[in-house]
């Protein structure tokens, strides 16, 4: 199956009591049982979820993966990963990451004895550099947060392999349409199913997929253990959402694309950070592991002065000023006061968070409004 009918399909089933082609929302906590021991294999909602189990075994099939469970937000998909791991135990990440990853790493995980190291994976010699017998993970986001940096999972993947450790790919900026960790040697693959897989900001979700029984089992023990799972209303519009993600991508690829070549040529916009620029440091890797570039493109203005990206961001229209992306709208963000006000201004300096880094999530408006409206913003 090709991915545009994977979205639609793959392992969906036409309701059997009804006929009914959409997957109904089992609104229910518990299932009544024939005998003791004897139910049709849902017994509890936290476990097991009919609606939510239909959306685990899409995402499953859409990433290329045999196993799929899904969570109440991105962080608790994450929080269940790293709950494999035990005290002592190090993990390697990527440097520019999304601020809740760093936060849930450095200030929940740490205190139970998680090392955490962040280097940066242009390649992969700062990796091989931390790397001893208590690595258990290497975590990697790519296309990066927001500075678009690109990291090659095949190459990470090999160092993995070969020091015994599980490489966890956090694919939501890329989509499954665009990217999958899993036919690059990454074990697991993390979402924040908010995002693109949503796609309509209605939603709050995470998901982790994998192809390892063993890796399996552990992500459902604690999944069910823990218990951040999400409900089976949330489950049916991901469901939904999923159904034009490829039409969606495709579009925000094509908005993006335009976006950044208009912010590349105005006077006022000193960097643009995309990886569909022929000059973009790891444009060459982009092209190799993903099928096209996306629609997250980020810039700085000229002069760095933070009250200018204040007033783009106070005068733009059409992009809404809101944390998150990947929604059908065009939205507009502003990491140094928002998504990562979490990082020290040490540490994100050093990866380009900088004071008029405005990031934008291209929606799948028309193009020509959009670019209108920031060129009104920034003149
Ligand atoms: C939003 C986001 C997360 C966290 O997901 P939530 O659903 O907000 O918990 C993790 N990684 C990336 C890249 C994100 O954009």
């Amino acid at each position: 199956m090709k991915f545009g009918t994977k979205v639609i399909h793959a392992g969906l089933a036409y309701d059997s009591a009804t006929g009914a082609i959409m997957t109904p929302i089992y609104q229910t906590s518990t299932y009544v049982q024939d005998g003791v021991g004897n139910h049709k294999g849902y017994a509890y909602s936290r476990t097991l979820n009919p609606t939510r189990h239909a959306l685990e075994k899409n995402l499953a099939a859409i990433e290329n993966g045999k196993f799929g469970a899904c969570f109440g937000s991105g962080l608790a998909a994450m929080d269940c990963l790293i709950k494999i791991l035990n005290p002592g135990d190090e993990v390697i990440s990527t440097n520019d990451l999304y601020g809740g990853s760093f936060r849930i790493f450095t200030t929940i995980f740490e205190k139970y004895g998680i090392k955490f190291h962040f280097v940066s994976m242009d390649d992969t010699t700062e990796i091989e550099a931390k790397i001893n017998e208590n690595t258990k993970m290497i975590w990697v986001e790519t296309p990066t947060n927001p500075m678009m940096n690109i990291i090659d999972i095949e190459a990470v993947s090999k160092v993995a392999k070969a020091n015994d450790c599980l490489l966890a790919v956090d694919n939501t900026f890329a989509t499954p349409y665009l990217q999958n960790p899993l036919d690059l040697g990454a074990d697991v693959v993390m979402h924040s199913v908010t995002k693109y897989l949503g796609g309509h900001s209605d939603v709050v979700m995470g998901a982790l997929i994998c192809n390892d029984e063993k890796i399996a089992k552990e992500i459902y023990r604690i999944q069910n253990s823990s218990g951040a799972v999400c409900g089976p209303q949330d489950s049916f519009l991901v469901l939904r959402g999923i159904k034009t993600l490829h039409l969606r991508v495709q579009r925000h690829c094509e908005n993006g694309a335009e976006v950044a070549k208009f912010l590349k040529t105005h006077p006022k916009v000193d960097k643009v950070y995309w990886p569909g620029f022929e000059d973009h440091p790891n444009h060459d890797v982009a092209k190799k592991q993903m099928n096209d570039f996306g629609g997250m493109v980020s810039f700085t203005l000229v002069g760095n002065k933070l009250d200018d990206a204040l007033n783009v961001l106070k005068k733009v229209e059409i992009f809404a000023l809101a944390e998150s992306l990947g929604g059908v709208e065009s939205l507009i963000g502003h990491p140094v006061t928002m998504t990562h006000a979490a990082i020290p201004k040490e540490e994100r300096e050093k990866t380009g968070v900088i004071d008029t880094l405005i990031r934008l999530s291209v929606g799948v408006e028309d193009v020509e409004d959009l670019i209108a409206d920031l060129a009104k913003a920034l003149n």
